[in-house]
């Protein structure tokens, strides 16, 4: 499969912020895990692509109605999901955890969210998963997870239920939030790339994901963005 997408020029979205996955830096270019993974298939592939950020649900939206080619922003592979578009292998498992103030008491698990106001960001699965096993509480939903954080931060929410990489990258790159990551990891899930519904592309997608385990590339790239697990 080594360059046999040669020549061709592949529109990629990824979303505005998902650190430590997608986001800008100091400079406004795009970084993170998906970022050099994406470039690493290019790579392997052959084929150049243009990286287009947009907010998570014009993300979805826009692979559905073939205006981009692929997405890549730590999107959980979910059933309906997989109705709606061609879904790479796996790449990446995660989960979900609860974000609270730190001398919050309260709240360590999911069932202590009953009655609670809850801040989550549009179209994610976080918000599929607090609405199967929360039966009466308050959702507030924001375009960017960092709006939900800052909800919590300043007591306007008590908490946020999202994904545990995003959460603990966040704590760590902002160590005056005054929050804490509660709770076991909840609702396991694992991380593909989104293809259109019929992609020629996806085969060769998981053919080079398939390489990067056996070469080293996938442990290096995510050896610099998570440590060593
Ligand atoms: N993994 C979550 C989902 O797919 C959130 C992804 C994101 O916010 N970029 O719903």
């Amino acid at each position: 499969y080594k360059d046999s997408l040669a020549g061709k020029k592949l529109t990629v979205g990824c979303d505005t912020s998902f650190v430590p996955f997608c986001f800008p830096d100091d400079s406004n270019t795009y970084v993170g895990f998906d970022i050099d993974m994406l470039a690493a298939l290019s790579d392997y592939l052959g084929f150049e692509y243009d990286l287009q950020p947009m907010d998570f649900t014009a993300l979805l939206m826009s692979v559905q109605t073939n205006k981009l080619d692929m997405a890549m922003a730590g999107i959980t592979i979910t059933d309906e999901r997989a109705q709606v578009m061609d879904i790479s292998d796996p790449y990446y498992d995660a989960g979900l955890q609860i974000f609270v103030k730190d001398d919050n008491e309260d709240i360590t698990q999911i069932s202590d969210l009953e009655g609670k106001k809850i801040a989550l960001k549009e179209g994610t699965a976080s918000i599929d998963y607090v609405n199967e096993n929360v039966k009466d509480c308050t959702v507030t939903t924001f375009p960017n997870i960092e709006s939900a954080y800052l909800e919590v931060q300043r007591g306007a929410a008590d908490a946020v239920v999202y994904d545990a990489p995003n959460m603990k990258y966040y704590l760590s790159q902002n160590p005056d939030s005054g929050c804490k990551v509660e709770g076991n990891l909840m609702d396991g899930c694992q991380y593909g790339i989104m293809l259109q519904k019929g992609s020629d592309y996806t085969e060769y997608i998981d053919a080079a994901l398939e390489a990067f385990k056996e070469d080293g590339t996938y442990d290096a790239i995510y050896e610099k963005w998570f440590g060593e697990e």
